[in-house]
C-alpha cells in the first residue's frame, strides 16, 4: 500500500562491521523514537543511540541513526537508516520490533519504486540502481553510475525535445501547407530532422549493445582432453589447490567454478571434465553438464598436453571449438614438446599460450590473456543512455516509428507521419516512466533486491 511505513535490511545478511536497516514512510521517525532512546531526530544529523526494547526495556544494541526528512530523502518520504553492528540475529530482532510497532516488510525494490513514484528519479535511473548492484565488471559499473546520475535521462530529454519540435512543425505544415513565405516549413526539412533523430536514438541503443557484454561476470571455461592439466592449471590460476588432480584420466567428473578477479571483471573459471567419449553413466552426465557450461561461456581455454603426440582426441576438440572465442594452451611445457606449434598457429584463436602448471611458467601470461579478453584497453567510449534491454527494445521501436514517419512524408501522407511521431514520443516516455502501467512497474521492480 502506498504511503505506509516500510522497513527492510539494506545490507546483505551475515556478520560484518555494520548492518543497515532502512525505514521509509510517515511513521519512520516515531518508530525510531519507540525503539530507541533518541530524543530528537534532525534531518541528516547522525545520532549515536541505544536501541531499546519498548516493552522489556532491554538494550538491544548501540546504533547510529541517520534520519532524512521528507522530501529530502531517497524515497521522498521520511526515511531513517539504522546502522547496527553486523549480526543477522540483531538485524532480525530490530526488524521484528519495527514490524510489531507498525512498519511492514518492504517488497523487492520498494524504496526505489517510492523514489520513482515521488518523482525523485525517473525509471531509467531506477533501473540503473539495480544495474549498479548487479554489475559484473568495472566497465558496467561506470556505465550504470553515469546513467544513475542522469546522463541517459539527459540524452532522452534532448531527443524528446527535438521530437516535439519536429511534431509541432509537422502539425503547422499540415495546417498551412500552402504557406509560400521564405521561412515556410518544407517537408524535406522536417524529414531530415526526423531522420537525424532516428540516428540519435540508434546511437544510444548502439552504446548499450557495445557495452552490454560487460554487464554480467565473464565466464571462462577450461576444457580439453583428459589429463591435459586443466585442474592443475585452474589451481595455478587461483593460486591454491581448489581441484584435486590425478594422473588417472576422467577424474574430473563434475565441474567446479572458481571466481577469478581479473582486471575488474569477475571471471568464473569452470573446470570441466574432458570431452572424451563417456565410459560410464556418471561420466556421461558429467560430459553433458560440461557441454552446457561450455555453451554458456564467453571464452574457452582449451588445454592441450604438449608432451604428448597430438591424436584424434586433440584434433576433435580443436575442431569442435573452432567457432568459439578461445585461448589455446600448450600445457606441460616443462616436458619435451611433441607438438608442431606451426600447426596450432594456423588455427583460429584469440591467443596461444605455453604453460606449465607444475613450474608455473606461462600461468601469468594466461591470466593476462584472460584479463585482456574481458577488459580490453579499447573499451568503446559511448554515450550513456540505456542500461537495460527493456529500454533498448522501446528505443528500437521508436526508431522504427521515426523511419516510418519519414517514409510517410516521402509519400505525401503527412497525417500518418504525425501519428508515427506521436507513437515515437509515447515509446520514449515509456522508457523514462512518464507513461507506465502497474504491470510494467511490478515487473521492473520485482527484479530488485529487498531493501533497494
Ligand atoms: P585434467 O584431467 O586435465 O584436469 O588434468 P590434471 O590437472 O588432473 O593433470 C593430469 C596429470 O598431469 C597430473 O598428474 C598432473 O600432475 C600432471 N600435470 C598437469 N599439468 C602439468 C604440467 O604442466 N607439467 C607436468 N609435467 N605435469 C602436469
Amino acid at each position: 500500500m502506498k504511503g505506509d511505513t516500510i522497513a527492510a535490511p539494506a545490507t546483505p545478511p551475515g556478520r560484518g562491521a555494520v548492518s543497515v536497516i532502512k525505514i521509509s514512510g510517515a511513521e519512520s521517525f516515531s518508530l525510531v523514537h519507540k525503539i530507541s532512546d533518541v530524543k530528537h531526530l534532525e534531518h541528516r544529523r547522525a545520532i549515536l543511540c541505544r536501541i531499546i526494547h519498548p516493552e522489556t526495556k532491554d538494550v538491544v544494541d548501540q546504533a547510529l541513526v541517520l534520519p532524512f526528512k521528507a522530501p529530502h530523502s531517497q524515497t521522498g518520504e521520511d526515511l531513517v537508516e539504522i546502522h547496527l553492528h553486523g549480526n543477522p540475529f540483531l538485524v532480525n530482532m530490530v526488524l521484528r520490533l519495527l514490524f510489531e510497532h507498525g512498519a511492514r516488510p518492504a517488497m523487492p525494490g520498494e524504496f526505489t519504486r517510492r523514489a520513482f513514484e515521488n518523482g525523485k528519479i525517473d525509471l531509467l535511473q531506477a533501473e540503473s540502481v539495480a544495474e549498479i548492484v548487479a554489475a559484473g565488471s568495472e566497465v558496467w559499473l561506470r556505465h550504470s553510475a553515469r546513467a544513475l546520475v542522469g546522463e541517459g535521462s539527459e540524452i532522452l530529454k534532448e531527443i524528446r525535445e527535438k521530437l516535439l519540435q519536429a511534431a509541432v512543425r509537422l502539425e503547422t505544415y499540415i495546417e498551412f501547407p500552402e504557406e509560400e513565405e521564405p521561412a515556410a516549413i518544407t517537408v524535406s526539412e522536417i524529414r531530415s530532422s526526423i531522420l537525424s533523430l532516428k540516428s540519435l536514438v540508434e546511437r544510444a541503443v548502439q552504446g548499450y549493445r557495445l557495452l552490454s557484454r560487460y554487464r554480467s561476470e565473464g565466464k571462462v571455461v577450461l576444457t580439453g582432453p583428459p589429463n591435459a592439466g586443466k585442474s592443475s592449471l585452474l589451481n595455478a590460476l587461483v593460486g591454491f589447490e581448489r581441484v584435486v588432480t590425478s594422473p588417472e584420466a576422467g577424474t574430473t567428473r563434475d565441474y567446479v567454478e572458481v571466481l577469478l578477479d581479473a582486471g575488474g571483471a569477475m571471471i568464473t573459471a569452470v573446470d570441466t571434465p574432458g570431452l572424451r567419449e563417456p565410459e560410464t553413466p556418471v561420466e556421461m552426465r558429467g560430459i553433458d553438464l560440461a557441454r552446457r557450461v561450455l555453451n554458456e561461456s564467453h571464452l574457452l581455454v582449451l588445454v592441450l598436453d604438449a608432451s604428448k603426440e597430438p591424436g584424434e582426441e586433440e584434433k576433435r576438440v580443436l575442431d569442435e571449438t573452432e567457432t568459439r572465442d578461445r585461448i589455446i594452451v600448450l600445457n606441460k611445457c616443462d616436458l619435451p614438446l611433441r607438438w608442431d606449434e606451426k600447426e596450432l598457429e594456423n588455427r583460429k584463436r584469440y591467443k596461444l599460450v605455453r604453460t606449465s602448471a607444475i613450474t608455473g611458467e606461462g600461468v601469468g601470461l594466461l591470466r593476462k590473456a584472460i584479463e585482456e579478453f574481458f577488459l580490453p584497453s579499447d573499451v568503446p567510449d559511448v554515450d550513456v543512455a540505456f542500461v537495460r534491454e527493456r529500454q533498448c527494445a522501446l528505443a528500437e521501436k521508436a526508431a522504427e516509428a521515426l523511419k516510418k514517419a519519414a517514409e510517410h512524408l516521402n509519400s505525401g501522407f503527412a497525417d500518418l507521419a504525425a501519428a508515427e511521431l506521436r507513437e515515437a514520443m509515447r515509446l520514449l516516455e515509456e522508457i523514462t516512466g512518464e507513461i507506465s502501467t502497474e504491470e510494467v512497474l511490478n515487473t521492473i521492480f520485482a527484479t530488485f533486491c529487498i531493501g533497494k
